[in-house]
């Protein structure tokens, strides 16, 4: 009996120690290098955001594709609330600020972001937004001002960075009264009109597409295919770099409806979302090189897909029944979706923060 006993219990130890081997490497995260980044933010998507195309898309629904999910915790340095110039500078950068810094931290010192990191390491950049791509969104991403609506500013951190593509809405705020053209004088092709691809570009060439003057249409007036068709030239022409790429794209308007508490144009802008990781998906999966994130910066409205009816007594359980909460932003976790090399490193729950530290320490370091 006691050699018996002895015996199961070496062999015991032996599983044990197994499983926290395993256990350990899991949190160590995946070496796994990509060699792309593509960052998706639907600004203001929270949980019943990315409910709804499970019950309002005739698409199946992307965010099924993926195996390791996270939540984001999006308080910024200064309010239990963010607002979009925090969150996307603490995504950007590294650092929770106040919630109308762009790029600055709480002194309002500039704060290097991820942009301008893999840059140096011969990176190509690009950046999407569905509304000005001098939006606090995309704008922290490239910008350094104190304010969310130093617009003028904004742009014109844009021409001097070190952005290689971007598209999205915000010729106004590219005009001033010097009359220089800001574009030509930083190397930037730019096209007022439409997108179109990129033909043979010449190295260290720049170019951008401002199809709005303020912003962009919104699904429901007839936007179409902008965000998959700009990712689709963006993404050929990023990857005619030596090195990899690093792209954000935004679905912008996810938020307006939110903030507007418009069910039909959330439903919309969040199908065409939809659409758009189903697409990026699809190519992350051919060339298995590219790592996919998307999240949100905050949740907006609180929005949820409740039961219709008001209570117990005339409840509906059959009919889902979009309803706000608020016309404000809320301090919900937002969820955290992550696909290819690397994407084991996005799961748990962690602080906005640490989306800038996961990806420095994949791509942003030798
Ligand atoms: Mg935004
Ligand atoms: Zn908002």
């Amino acid at each position: 009996m006691k050699s018996i006993g002895r015996s199961l219990g070496i062999a015991m130890v032996v599983i044990a120690s197994g499983v926290s081997i395993q256990a350990q490497s899991l949190e160590e995260g995946s070496k796994e290098r990509p060699k792309n980044v593509i960052l998706m933010i639907g600004d203001g998507m929270g949980l019943s955001q990315v409910s709804s195309p499970y019950f309002f898309s005739k698409e199946p629904p992307a965010f099924n594709r993926f195996k390791h999910i996270g939540l984001s915790r999006t308080s910024s340095a200064d309010a239990p609330v963010t607002q979009s110039p925090a969150a996307a500078t603490a995504m950007a950068t590294g650092y929770k600020t106040y919630n109308f810094a762009i790029g600055v931290d709480v002194d309002t010192v500039p704060r290097k972001n991820i942009v301008e990191l893999v840059s140096e390491k011969g990176f190509m950049t690009g950046l999407i937004a569905s509304s000005s791509i001098t939006d606090a969104t995309p704008a922290g991403f490239y910008a350094h001002q104190e304010n969310r609506y130093m617009q003028h500013e904004i742009a014109m951190d844009l021409v001097r960075s070190e952005v290689d593509f971007f598209a999205g809405a915000g010729i106004k705020y590219f005009i001033d009264t010097t009359g220089i053209d800001h574009f030509a004088e930083h190397g930037i092709e730019i096209n007022f009109t439409r997108l179109k691809k990129i033909k043979n570009p010449e190295p260290g060439s720049r170019y951008g597409f401002l199809l709005g003057n303020e912003r962009m249409k919104t699904m429901l007036e007839g936007r179409k295919t902008f965000l998959k068709d700009a990712t689709a030239i963006g993404t050929e022409f990023l990857s005619s770099g030596s090195e990899g790429y690093f792209l954000m794209v935004e679905g912008s308007q996810i938020d307006w409806a939110g903030h507007g508490n418009q069910v039909e144009y959330m439903i919309a802008e969040m199908n065409d979302f939809n659409q758009l990781v189903n697409w990026v998906l699809d190519m992350a999966e051919r060339d298995g090189e590219t790592l996919v994130i998307v999240t949100a910066d905050h949740e907006t409205g609180g929005f949820t897909l409740g039961a219709a009816g008001r209570n117990g007594y005339d409840a509906d359980y059959s009919v889902i029944s979009p309803t706000f909460a608020s016309t404000n932003h809320s301090a919900t976790m937002v969820p955290v979706f992550s696909y290819g090399p690397g994407a084991e490193n996005f799961t748990g729950i962690f602080e906005n923060t640490e989306i800038f530290h996961k990806l420095v320490s994949l791509i942003g370091t030798d």
